[in-house]
C-alpha cells in the first residue's frame, strides 16, 4: 500500500451489510423534523471503484489509466485511485493542487486542458507538472513563455458528432493544422511528446476510437519527421460508466486493442494512456435527496367534474435539481429514477408524479411521469449511478456548499486493494461484472407498470 487511503477514510462494510443499509441509517439520522433543514448527501462504494479498475486492467492491459479529476474530485475517490496507482488528468490549478495535496507526484499528473489560463501554466511549471496538452498556436505561445520545459501533447479533434457531448466543438486541432503546430513548436524549442484526443462522452460508436488512433498515427509520423520524440498516445475519456450502456466497455476495449495492435503495436515504445472520468465513478455513488415541498394537482377531468376524488398527479419539490446534482438531465438526456425506502403495500394507490429542483423556473424538472405512492415532505428519494459530474457541482440552494459523501468499502474489496489482486472468483467472470467487491447494492423490485411512466424502484 502506498498509504493514500487508510481504514479511517471509509466505513468497512462486513458481509451481510450493504452500503444501502448504511444509507438507510444515514437518512434516519438526517430527518428534516429534527433539524428543520436537509441537504442531499452521497454514499460512495469505493469497492465499486476498485472493481472498475480491475475490469479496466483486464480489458485494456496496454493502457495506463489516468483519472479525470473534474468528473468527481471527492477525496475518497482520489485516494482510492491514487492507491491503485492511477495517474491524474487535471483541467486547472485547483485540481492539480488537490491531487498534489494528497501526495500524488507531479510525474503522475497531466494538465489536459488545451486552453489554460497563464496562471495555471505557471502553477504547473512551479510544481513540476510537465505534461500539458495544447491544440492551438496561442496556447503554444503561452507555454513558450511560461513553461518552456513542458512536454506537450497535441490534442486532435475527433469524429464526435454522434456523442452526447461534442468536445471537438471546443477542443482539438484539425489534422490539417497539426503539421504547422508541430513546426512552430520545433521552432520555439518546445518538446511535443505525443497526441491526445477525446471522442466525447456517450459515444455510440466504438469505431470512433479506431479512427482517432489511426489519425494519431499520422500525427506521430509528422512529429517524428520534424524531429519530435513522440512516445505518448492519450486515448482521453468517453468510456461508459453504466453497466447497461448502449456500447459496453468491453466492446470499446476490443476495438481499441485491435487499433493499437495495428497502429501502435506492442514494443513500439509508445506509452498509451487514457483519461477516464465517468467510467470509474458513475455506478459507485448513490445520492439521497429529500422532498422539501409537495403540491397536488387535479387533472382536467377531475377539475371539471369537481368530484373531489383523489388527486391525479403530485408535484414534489426536492432540494436538488438540474442545476445541481441532476445536471445530467440537461447535458446527457438522462431520466433519473428514484428508489423508495419503504415498499408500498399492494393496496396503496399510485399517483402520476413529477420531481422538481429548487430553482423557481420551469426548466428545473428532474423527472416526470413517475408512478409513486403518496410521499411526504421529509421523505428521502434515493438515486443510483450518481457519481459522475455531480459531487462538485454548485447548489442553487446553498451557493458553494460542499456535498457530504460517506464512503464505504467491503472487506473483500479492501483486501483486494491491499494486495492489488483481483480475487479469483471475480477474475473468472467473463462479463467483467465483478459483483462481490461491491457492497451488495441491489435494487430489488420494480414499483409499477403502466403505459406512460418511468417505474420507480424500491430499496
Ligand atoms: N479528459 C478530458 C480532457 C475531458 O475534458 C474529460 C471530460 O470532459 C475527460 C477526460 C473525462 O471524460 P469521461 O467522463 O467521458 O470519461
Amino acid at each position: 500500500m502506498a498509504g493514500y487511503l487508510s481504514e479511517s477514510d471509509f466505513v468497512m462494510v462486513e458481509e451481510g451489510f450493504s452500503t444501502r443499509d448504511l444509507l438507510e441509517e444515514l437518512t434516519l439520522g438526517a430527518s428534516q423534523a429534527t433539524t428543520g433543514k436537509v441537504a442531499a448527501f452521497f454514499v460512495a462504494d469505493l469497492g465499486a471503484v476498485v472493481r472498475k479498475h480491475f475490469c479496466f486492467l483486464k480489458h485494456l492491459p496496454r493502457v495506463r489509466p489516468f483519472y479525470a479529476v473534474g468528473c468527481n474530485s471527492s477525496l475518497g475517490v482520489l485516494k482510492v485511485l491514487a492507491e491503485l496507482g492511477l495517474g491524474f488528468s487535471c483541467a486547472n490549478k485547483a485540481e492539480m493542487e488537490l491531487v498534489q495535496h494528497i501526495g500524488v507526484p507531479a510525474s503522475k499528473i497531466i494538465c489536459a486542458n488545451p486552453c489554460k489560463q497563464v496562471a495555471q501554466i505557471k502553477y504547473a511549471a512551479k510544481h513540476g507538472v510537465r505534461l500539458l496538452s495544447f491544440d492551438n498556436e496561442v496556447e503554444l505561445a503561452k507555454v513558450v513563455k511560461s513553461h518552456p520545459s513542458a512536454k506537450m501533447v497535441l490534442c486532435i479533434a475527433t469524429q464526435d458528432s454522434h456523442s452526447l457531448n461534442h468536445l471537438s466543438l471546443r477542443f482539438g486541432a484539425s489534422l490539417k493544422s497539426c503539421r504547422h503546430l508541430l513546426e512552430n513548436a520545433k521552432k520555439s524549442h518546445v518538446e511535443v511528446v505525443g497526441v491526445s484526443f477525446h471522442i466525447g462522452s456517450g459515444c455510440p460508436d466504438p469505431q470512433a476510437y479506431a479512427q482517432s488512433i489511426a489519425d494519431a498515427r499520422l500525427v506521430f509520423q509528422m512529429g517524428e519527421e520534424l524531429g519530435h520524440t513522440m512516445n505518448i498516445l492519450d486515448l482521453g475519456g468517453g468510456f461508459p460508466g453504466l453497466e447497461g450502456a448502449k456500447v459496453r466497455f468491453e466492446e470499446m476495449a476490443s476495438v481499441i486493442n485491435s487499433a493499437l495492435d495495428l497502429y501502435f503495436p506492442e514494443g513500439c515504445g509508445v506509452d498509451v494512456l487514457a483519461e477516464l472520468g465517468r467510467y470509474y465513478v458513475t455506478s459507485a455513488f448513490t445520492v439521497a435527496v429529500s422532498i422539501v415541498a409537495k403540491r397536488e394537482v387535479l387533472d382536467q377531468a377531475s377539475r371539471e367534474e369537481q368530484t373531489g376524488t383523489a388527486p391525479k398527479s403530485i408535484v414534489y419539490h426536492l432540494d436538488e435539481g438540474v442545476y445541481g446534482v441532476f445536471n445530467s438531465v440537461l447535458f446527457d438526456n438522462t431520466c433519473p429514477t428514484p428508489a423508495l425506502q419503504k415498499k408500498p403495500s399492494a393496496d396503496q394507490p399510485l399517483y402520476s408524479s413529477s420531481l422538481w429542483g429548487p430553482a423557481v423556473e420551469g426548466c428545473d424538472c428532474v423527472a416526470e411521469g413517475l408512478w409513486l405512492p403518496q410521499l411526504q415532505v421529509g421523505d428521502w428519494l434515493v438515486f443510483d449511478n450518481m457519481g459522475a459530474y455531480t459531487v462538485d457541482t454548485k447548489s442553487l440552494l446553498g451557493g458553494t456548499q460542499a456535498r457530504r459523501v460517506t464512503y464505504a468499502m467491503s472487506r473483500l474489496a479492501w483486501e483486494a486493494l491491499r494486495g492489488q489482486l483481483l480475487p479469483a472468483e471475480e477474475d473468472q467472470d467473463a462479463e467483467g461484472v465483478c459483483k462481490p467487491l461491491s457492497c451488495g447494492w441491489e435494487i430489488t423490485d420494480t414499483l409499477c407498470v403502466g403505459p406512460v411512466f418511468t417505474p420507480a424502484s424500491i430499496i
